[in-house]
This record gives C-alpha cells, structure tokens and sequence, in this order.
C-alpha cells in the first residue's frame, strides 16, 4: 500500500493526515510545542500503526503552516494558503469561492475561482484579536474551555457589546464586565460577535454570494459560526473536521 502524509505544522496544533489517492484514510493531531519534527513523527507513526501499516508503506511526505521547514522527512514544503485552497476546495466538492480560516495565531480570508485557483488573499496575523489565540484567552479568564464556548454562548440572555478591538483592552473589558457580574454566557455571545464583525471588517458582502467555508479549530465552535453568519447576511458552510483542510491540501499537493 502506498499513503501519502499531509503534515499542518501550525501555531497552536500540528495535524497529520494520511491519504490514499484523495481519500483520508487517518487523521489526528497533538499541541506544538518544542521538537515539532519529532511530535510530528510520533503522530504519523501512531497512524501508521493504527491503519496496520509502517513507514515502509508511505509514499511521500508535504509539509505545511509555519513550521512547514522544520521537517527534514517531508519532500516537499507546501504554502499554507495554496494548502488551505486545494484541500478545502476538494472536500467542499469544489463549489467553494471563499474561505476563511481562523488559526490559532492569524485570520485567512481566500478567494478561489471556479477551478479553485486562489485570486485574492486577505491576512490579518498583526494582531491577536479574532484569533484563536484570543478564544483561549477569554477561556482562561472565564476559567471554561473553548470547547463549551458554544452552549453557553447559546444559553446567552442578555445582548451586551465588547467594544476593545484590541486583546489587551479587550482582557480589561472582560475583566471588569465580570467585576460588574456579567454572566459568562452573555461575555461569550458578545465575543463571537465582535470576532464576526472582525472577519466580517475582511470581505465586502458584495463579494459573497455564494457564502463561504470556514475552516481551522474555532470552526468547530457553532456559535462562532451562527455569528459570522448573522453577521455577513450569508451562508457560512463548515466541514466535519475543519481544523484537517489544510493538512489534507498538502497531502493533495503531493499528487
Ligand atoms: P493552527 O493551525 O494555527 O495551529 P488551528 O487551526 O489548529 O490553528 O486552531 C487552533 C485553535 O482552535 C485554538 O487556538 C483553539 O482556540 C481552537 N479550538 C480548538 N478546539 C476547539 C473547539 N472544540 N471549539 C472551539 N475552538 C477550538
């Protein structure tokens, strides 16, 4: 059997996806952190494993993200946004003209035509706010997980407004929201809507007639997308496994 690995090397996480042809045969992911070509082998030995296969098994290897250079066993290093493009477009059955993938240290916005060549890219990596790097902030402060962002953000009762457009004023408006006793659900909705109107700040609504796909780990957080969507008057698509797009898209590359 001949697999192709597709590696994210990202800011926040490092995902692994292995391919048969176009089809994902193994997928998993684990923290950055120091040694990420080793972390990055573990988790492609630990697929191979699962799949009953070994290293004698793989085909190729494409590196992608920002440490796509820090892996001496990937032949080939491929742009995160030309991975974004063709895994997305591929797993969207190449309907997709637009993408937004949040990370957890930037904000992507990609255009794609009909082909699914890229045509236009908006990046916003100056600054932390609307990132995912900004949820896990809020997270810390609030003392809950990202991962409950969504039900309380939907068990919100009360519209209130976060104004800072700035993480470090937003971490004081928060601060002092919850001196004042704002409910954490209320806080939560309040961030969803001001990352929306963030990315929202990134396209015209002219430009999205045919909604867009949002990709990257805050995908998975629903209300994140109810909000962009309220936000951009559009449809807002969202894959089973968002954060494996652009893993996916290097592995593609290979082919
Ligand atoms: P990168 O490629 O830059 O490492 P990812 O696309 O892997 O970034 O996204 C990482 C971000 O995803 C984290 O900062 C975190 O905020 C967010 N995230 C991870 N899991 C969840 C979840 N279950 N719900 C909402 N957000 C999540």
């Amino acid at each position: 059997m001949s697999v192709n690995v597709g590696l994210d090397l990202g800011s926040t996480a490092i995902k692994v996806v292995l391919t048969e042809g176009r089809k994902i045969l193994w997928h998993g992911q684990t923290p950055t952190a120091p040694g990420q070509e080793s972390l990055a082998q573990i988790l492609t030995r630990k697929g191979l494993t699962e799949l009953g296969l070994t290293s004698r098994d793989v085909g190729q290897v494409a590196s992608t993200g920002y440490g796509r250079r820090l892996v001496g066993f990937a032949e080939k290093a491929v742009d995160e946004i030309l991975a974004n493009a063709v895994g997305l477009f591929e797993l969207s059955g190449r309907t997709a003209r637009h993408i937004v993938n949040i990370g957890g240290q930037d904000v992507k916005c990609i255009s794609l035509d009909e082909q699914g060549r890229v045509t236009d890219i908006k990046m916003n990596d100056k600054c932390a706010a609307g990132t995912g790097r900004f949820f896990e902030l809020v997270a810390r402060l609030l003392d809950t997980p990202v991962s409950d962002f969504t039900d309380l953000s939907q068990a919100a009762t009360e519209s209130i407004t976060l104004n800072s457009t700035c993480v470090v004023f937003a971490e004081s408006e928060i601060v002092s929201l919850m001196a004042k006793g704002t409910k954490k659900m209320d806080i939560v909705k309040a961030l969803h809507e001001s990352v929306a109107r963030r990315v929202a700040s990134m396209f015209k609504y002219s430009e999205l007639n045919e909604g867009l796909w949002l990709d990257g780990g805050p995908a998975m957080n629903k209300a994140l997308v109810t909000a962009l969507a309220d936000e951009l008057m559009t449809e807002v698509f969202v894959l089973d496994k968002p954060q494996y797009t652009v893993a996916y898209g290097a592995a593609l590359c290979l082919n």
